[in-house]
């Protein structure tokens, strides 16, 4: 199957009542996890990478990958950038066949971020691919971006920023981390009013440390997309340390990086499973 439309999997999600889940990889082995276990559950979602993930390797390269990942696959994906730290990211993402985009440019003062966000989103939708915006910080570690601030997205600016900016989905900073350091804490009051508030569906980050009877909860609050990226993470190079701590002689790495993507991949079902019992 080919790369899904962003949009199209947007009404994907309404129409079936999901939360998508959006999976970060980095290689290949997580890439083949990622498909394997939407594709063994039967339900769609997001790969995503990165902007300062993708320095490891390139858009073209990511892309090139995962369409030839979904070579044999049924089920809706689309490929989506994560944390869009520049025009110029975004650019090469849409050059290389994204469907998706994230722009991020909530570091910036709010008049600066409708700027930024406004931009991306009439370059992306002259492609015909959506957009998704930060409004606050989250707080924790994305890669090599650490943040240190603790701002809530404030509800008061959420209706003008939507409209001014014409984004497609909007993340949220309620409280939610990324990585799996913190505990976080949603603030489900905020959540609520964000979600009166907002226009556009709303996108949660830090899944992999949020329990997911929350992530369940805030689904009765206009969520479409979760962000997972440690969860995964972490089957992968468990699969490595571990046999690693049996054997310093270890070098079979393809039996191992077979064991990862099943690894992988049995995480991804369980995360699918889990977020949308209803
Ligand atoms: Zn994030």
């Amino acid at each position: 199957m080919q790369l899904v439309n962003g949009f199209k999997l947007m009404e994907y999600a309404k129409e079936k009542k999901l939360i998508l889940p959006a999976f970060n990889t980095t290689n290949y082995e997580l890439t083949a996890g990622i498909v394997k276990g939407y594709e063994a559950m039967g339900l769609g979602g997001y790969i995503a990478i990165s902007s300062s993930n993708l320095k490891l390797s390139s858009p073209k390269i990511i892309a090139n990958m995962v369409k030839a990942a979904m070579k044999d696959v049924s089920t809706p994906i689309a490929l989506h950038l994560d944390h869009g730290k520049s025009f110029e990211d975004v650019k090469a993402c849409i050059d290389a066949g994204f469907t998706s985009i994230m722009v991020d440019a909530s570091h910036l003062p709010l008049e600066e971020n409708i700027k930024e966000v406004k931009r991306t989103v009439e370059y992306c939708h002259f492609y015909g691919i959506p957009v998704e915006a930060e409004l606050g910080a989250i707080g924790g570690k994305e890669d090599d971006h650490i943040s240190e601030e603790d701002a809530k997205t404030n509800p008061e600016d959420v209706r003008s920023f939507v409209e001014q900016t014409q984004c497609d989905m909007l993340a949220v900073a309620i409280g939610n981390v990324h990585g799996m350091d913190l505990v976080p804490k949603l603030d489900f009051p905020l959540l609520e009013e964000i979600a009166e508030i907002s226009s556009v569906p709303l996108v949660l980050h830090g899944g992999s440390g949020i329990p997911f009877n929350q992530v369940r909860r805030a689904r009765e609050n206009n969520l479409i997309k979760v962000n997972y990226g440690s969860d995964l993470r972490q089957a992968f190079i468990r699969t490595f340390g571990s046999a690693y701590e049996i054997n310093h002689n270890e070098f079979d790495i393809m039996s191992l990086s077979k064991e990862a993507i099943i690894n992988v991949e049995d995480r991804v079902k369980a995360i699918i499973r889990e977020v949308n019992i209803h």
